[in-house]
Formats: C-alpha cells, sequence, structure tokens
C-alpha cells in the first residue's frame, strides 16, 4: 500500500470517528433533557398527587414536602453544575512551540520527540514526571504536554486535567474542575430516590389498606415507588464505586489502566 493510500485511510478513519463523537454530542443533548424531564415528572407526582392529594395530615405533609425540597434542590444544583461546568484544560505554557511542533511532526524517532518533550518539560517539572519507566506524552490534536493525569478526550476533542471519564447522561466530561459536583450529585439523588421511595411506599401501603381515602393518585405513586426504588439502587452501586475510586485517589481511567492518550 503506497504512503498515499494509506494516508487517505488514516482521513477517513478519523473522519469516522468525528463523525461518531458527533452523534454522541447530540445524543447527550437528548438524555440531559430526559433527566431533566424524569427530575420534573417525579417532582410533581411527589408534590402534588402524593403530599397536595393523598397525604392528610398536617404535620406529615409539611415534614415530607421540607425534607423533599431540601434533597431536590442539592441534587438539581449539582447536576447543574456538572453538566455546565467546562472542562479544566491545561494551561497555555502546556503548548508547544511552533518550531518544536514542526519538528515533532518531521522526525518519527521516539527518542528525539522525547528530547523535545523534555526540553520543554524542564519549566513545567512539578506537573510533568520524567524518569527512566515514565515517558512524556504529547497530544497531537492539542499540540501540547500532557501533564501528569490529563487525558484527551475524543468526544469533546481536547485534553482534559484530570480526566475521569465521558458521561452521555451530562453530556459533559467529568474531570478535575466538577468531581465534586459529580460525586455529591450522585449523594444527593442516592438520598432522594431512598426517601421518596420510602414516602411512597408507606402512601401505597395506606391506599391499598384503605387507611386514605381511594384517589386516582394511586397509579402515579405507585409508578414513583417502582421508579425510585430502581434508581436508587442503580445511583448507590455508582456513588459506591466512584466513591472509592475517589478515597483511593484514582480515577475511572487509571482504574481500567487506559492511561496512554
Ligand atoms: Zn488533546
Ligand atoms: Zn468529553
Amino acid at each position: 500500500m503506497s504512503k498515499e493510500d494509506k494516508d487517505n485511510e488514516m482521513k477517513t478513519k478519523d473522519q469516522e470517528e468525528a463523525d461518531i463523537h458527533s452523534f454522541m454530542r447530540k445524543a447527550a443533548r437528548i438524555m440531559v433533557l430526559l433527566i431533566i424531564g424524569i427530575f420534573a415528572s417525579c417532582y410533581y407526582i411527589f408534590v402534588v398527587e402524593l403530599c397536595i392529594f393523598t397525604v392528610q395530615l398536617l404535620e406529615a405533609k409539611v415534614t415530607f414536602l421540607v425534607i423533599f425540597h431540601m434533597l431536590f434542590l442539592l441534587c438539581v444544583c449539582c447536576y447543574l453544575r456538572t453538566v455546565m461546568t467546562p472542562p479544566a484544560v491545561p494551561p497555555a505554557k502546556f503548548r508547544l512551540w511552533e518550531s518544536d511542533i514542526q519538528l515533532y511532526q518531521s522526525d518519527e524517532r521516539p527518542e528525539v520527540l522525547q528530547k523535545i518533550l523534555i526540553h520543554k518539560a524542564k519549566d513545567l517539572t512539578v506537573y510533568c514526571t520524567v524518569n527512566s519507566q515514565t515517558s512524556l506524552r504529547y497530544c497531537k490534536t492539542c499540540k501540547l504536554l500532557k501533564p501528569n493525569r490529563c487525558y484527551h478526550c475524543p468526544v469533546c476533542n481536547i485534553c482534559i486535567l484530570k480526566l475521569d471519564h465521558h458521561c452521555v447522561f451530562l453530556n459533559n466530561c467529568v474531570g478535575l474542575s466538577n468531581y465534586k459536583f459529580f460525586l455529591l450529585f450522585l449523594l444527593y439523588a442516592v438520598l432522594l430516590c431512598i426517601f421518596t421511595s420510602a414516602v411512597s411506599l408507606y402512601c401505597s401501603i395506606l391506599l391499598w389498606t384503605h387507611q386514605l381515602p381511594n384517589s386516582q393518585s394511586k397509579i402515579p405513586i405507585i409508578v414513583l415507588f417502582i421508579l425510585c426504588t430502581l434508581f436508587s439502587i442503580a445511583l448507590f452501586q455508582l456513588f459506591r464505586y466512584h466513591f472509592n475510586l475517589a478515597v483511593r485517589n484514582i480515577s475511572e481511567r487509571e482504574y481500567h489502566g487506559d492511561t496512554e492518550e
């Protein structure tokens, strides 16, 4: 195969990957809308159908509404902060000088490439490990020297500091800038789901045993109970997994040994 054919094949492959990632970004926007829709539906069923139409005791109504609103607001705030916080990218000083980029592109010998990167990293030793085992990493797309724990996200197409993973449910990367909000969102979401699930189960039992007047809210409350129970199980597993990683100070990428890109 000639060099030209190889270049063309590479270009087609890059184009296909770019199309897939562009589709993922569009699909993720729908995911975010879907999650906001689920939040809104659960809010309506709990506040209107359960607390206002079904629960009779004023003290119980107020207690349920206060606890629910506290957890709901914390959960929504952390979700929006995770979605809307832009990922942290390496500072401009990590970009290679134009002359070095040209030299890097013209020479394919690994030892020469490492020499260029080591020269650049001299002033950045706080951030970049240089030893016999670890070679310095360079991003050809962003044209910069990657600091430790910085990885290129193919969906966002930028290098991100302490990249954990790209999340389709958030349409954003989870990394240095928003990991705290992501973890807090999972925690509040688990607490909210457990609380909503417990209250809706309690009301379902009262409705079933005719201790509360039978109303049209019965079905939505049972649906709310099933939804929240399923979400609390799934979110608890996710929170436990990420909490363990956070305690050990490793990202999801590092946990899976995916530390090249
Ligand atoms: Zn990059
Ligand atoms: Zn990303």
